[in-house]
């Protein structure tokens, strides 16, 4: 469905569909984004119900950037982030969309999944939404251009090739996918994934995004108080080259997989609005270590 752009206060969201239309028109048949990673995130999770806690993502805490703008002569300053919410509250009514295949590196994959949820019903794509919200807003606190794939967790996609293709329109320093995984109930912890050598489509990001990932990783274990994860990947960092939002990235570009929702003590965490403005502190410390070295 054609992406609209509602009038009002979110100029971030009008900021990010300019410099992404030209994309978002070529597949406006598609919805949210995933870079699923089979296994993890599953992709069949049932209609998904309301925010059970909701968390004014405007009162994010941070010491400015609320009104969508950057600060001036932050440290920041001129440098751009793209921060990608995955998956969108639509995603489970459109199913056909979704499920349509999209290019994703040497294949395709489909267009985006509907992502995962609590036990008590908290939505991945809600989470995602509110968490990338207080991220940006201290971003721009610091000088940053922020623009995310999305203007809001209520419509559907868009596609994983799109919301990589956002991050390349706006030359972004920097892009990460924030998720959250959908593993086994008594595992627990956040990991980073970076992208693999696939010929021909990472090679110009696979070295900085290895740097991005290492900064953001210290950051998280050493903000958000969740542990790595302790039932894949290797001590909370991942490499793979099957995750098309990696695979069509031209700038350096990780997913951050915040916690595992399934998880009892992951998701109070989640469910809690301090800690994911805690977690936001974490993010965009990560992110700003990162491109500040460079
Ligand atoms: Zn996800």
């Amino acid at each position: 469905m054609p992406v609209s752009v509602p009038p009002g206060p979110r100029s971030r969201a009008v900021r990010a569909l300019s410099l992404a239309s030209s994309v978002l028109f070529l597949t406006a048949a598609c919805s949210a984004s995933t870079g699923t990673p089979s296994g993890a995130d599953p992709t069949a999770a049932p209609p998904l119900p309301g925010p059970e806690d909701g968390a004014d993502p405007s009162d994010g805490g941070a010491s400015g950037g609320s009104d969508g703008e950057p600060a001036d002569d932050g440290p920041l300053d001129s440098r751009v982030v793209v921060i990608d919410p995955g998956h969108n509250g639509g995603n489970a009514s459109a199913s056909d969309e979704i499920s349509a295949m999209v290019p994703a590196g040497p294949n395709e994959k489909a267009c985006d999944t509907v992502g995962t949820e609590t036990t008590s019903g908290y939505a991945e794509h809600e989470f995602n939404w509110e968490l990338s919200v207080l991220v940006e807003e201290r971003l721009e606190a610091e000088g940053a251009t922020v623009v995310l794939t999305r203007e809001d967790n209520e419509g559907v996609g868009p596609c994983i090739d799109e919301r990589a293709g956002i991050g390349n329109e706006a030359g972004a320093d920097a892009a990460v996918s924030i998720h959250a995984d959908g593993g086994p109930e008594s595992g627990r912890g956040f990991h980073v994934i970076t992208p693999g050598d696939v010929d021909g489509f990472t090679d110009d990001i696979v070295e900085p995004s290895r740097l991005l990932a290492e900064d953001l990783h210290h950051a998280y274990l050493e903000g958000s108080g969740v542990p790595t994860a302790d039932y894949l990947a290797d001590e909370g960092l991942d490499v793979r080259t099957d995750l098309g939002g990696l695979n069509m990235s031209d700038v350096p570009k990780v997913f951050l997989e915040t916690g595992n929702m399934r998880n009892p003590e992951d998701a109070a965490l989640m469910k809690d609005p301090a800690w994911r403005k805690r977690a936001a502190d974490a993010i965009a410390l990560g992110l700003s270590t990162y491109l500040t070295r460079q």
